[in-house]
């Protein structure tokens, strides 16, 4: 697969965006989103450049893809078995 055509995958939603937390090993969603998250687009301002900018930023790759960072209905993972999908910063147990 060409880097164009793993681009091409992602809808642009801009849900992977939004802080997470890593509480005992489990991925939390926030409602946070990224400083560099246009809202009204769903895109990242600073894309080509977000590794430079953003500590914690990383390209997505394949290798990351079981890590659970991306929504369970995201196009990368959607099909992925026994995907560890993140859950929502209210279901942290307080
Ligand atoms: S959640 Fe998936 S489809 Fe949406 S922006 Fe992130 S990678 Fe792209």
């Amino acid at each position: 697969m060409t880097e164009e055509e793993w681009e091409a995958i992602c809808e642009r939603c801009g849900r992977c965006c939004y802080e997470k937390i890593d509480s005992n090993a489990k991925i939390y969603y926030t409602a946070i989103p990224c400083e560099h998250l246009d809202l009204n687009t769903r895109l990242c301002r600073i894309y080509a450049d977000r590794e430079q900018h953003r500590s914690g930023c990383v390209a997505l790759t394949p290798e990351l893809l079981k890590q659970g960072l991306l929504p369970a209905d995201c196009p990368y993972v959607a099909d992925l078995e026994d995907y560890p999908a993140p859950l929502m910063e209210d279901d942290l147990d307080d």
